[in-house]
């Protein structure tokens, strides 16, 4: 879990006029075109909140009557809108783009629209409204953002994330099998409040601690293999060394709170495990 890059909040008006004008039907064009100003405004109030992480202050839209024509803009596949994702993507570094920073699991194959675009269509082609996350995470957040007046999904782009390890695993054992359960933990209160709270929401929407318990399962299942294959008569303190320098390195590239890297973490420091892991290498 990372930061995301937002692109430049430059001439981001030039993206919608261009997806209008390049509409190939005369009444709908019309009707966007006509509502040139009007978006520019919206979005320079974006812009602003963006800047000053207030997001949550944003007016109510007042354009839900010209829902369909607004949301064409993001539903038409020109080239423009191509264009615009692709600007999206490029400018985040080469580790994200292949992984979802919503879950840190699946492939960032769409683009959520962080203010639903259900409700605000106005936005549903402003470039800093859109955050690269993967199918599963986009259909559970849905129209979620907020909730009583307090944000509830992690903004990638906005909202620092803490250099601090919030998320940490605890290994079970269920009929002689591991399995690591996660938990959100802020430790000496270290993790901003205001960052924290969100970060609960965001998980408890996108349903992440279930999700990275029932991967790690399948994660661990393959982990066991390798070590069969590559490592020889190890000792618990070898096995742990290795865990934790793999994490230590998957930390560095996805970030503290990296389900990977804490799941290796978690297990170079549960004995109980790395008996186990002994026991499994040598059968
Ligand atoms: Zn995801």
């Amino acid at each position: 879990m990372k930061n995301l890059n937002n692109i430049s909040t430059e001439n981001l008006i030039d993206w919608y006029t261009n997806i209008v004008n390049n509409k190939d039907h005369g009444d709908i064009r019309d009707n966007l075109l006509a509502l040139t100003d009007d978006i520019k405004n919206r979005f320079d109030d974006y812009i602003d909140k963006f800047s000053s992480s207030e997001l949550i202050t944003i007016e109510d839209s007042l354009y839900i009557q010209n829902h369909p024509n607004l949301v064409s803009c993001y539903k038409s596949e020109g080239n423009t809108l191509k264009l615009l994702k692709k600007a999206i993507k490029d400018n985040q570094d080469n580790d994200l783009k292949g992984v979802c920073q919503y879950c840190g699991i699946l492939k960032p194959k769409t683009y959520d629209h962080y203010l639903p675009i259900s409700i605000y269509p106005e936005f549903s082609a402003l470039a800093i409204n859109l955050i690269p996350c993967c199918k599963d995470c986009n259909g559970k957040k849905k129209n979620y953002w907020k909730e009583n007046q307090e944000r509830g999904i992690i903004n990638f782009y906005i909202d620092n994330i803490p250099d601090s390890q919030f998320l940490f695993g605890n290994v079970i054992f269920v009929s002689g099998i591991p399995h690591i359960e996660y938990q959100l933990l802020n430790p000496n209160n270290i993790i901003n409040s205001f960052f924290f709270d969100i970060a609960k929401k965001h998980y408890k929407r996108l349903e992440l601690l279930q999700l990275f318990k029932d991967t790690s399962t399948d994660e661990l299942g393959e982990m066991i293999r390798m070590f069969k294959i590559y490592v020889a008569n190890p000792t618990v303190e070898d096995l742990s060394q290795k865990l934790n320098t793999d994490a230590n390195q998957l930390q560095m590239q996805f970030g503290l709170n990296y389900w990977k890297a804490v799941m290796r973490l978690t297990l170079s420091q549960s004995e109980p495990f790395l008996n186990y892991l002994i026991n499994q290498i040598n059968k």
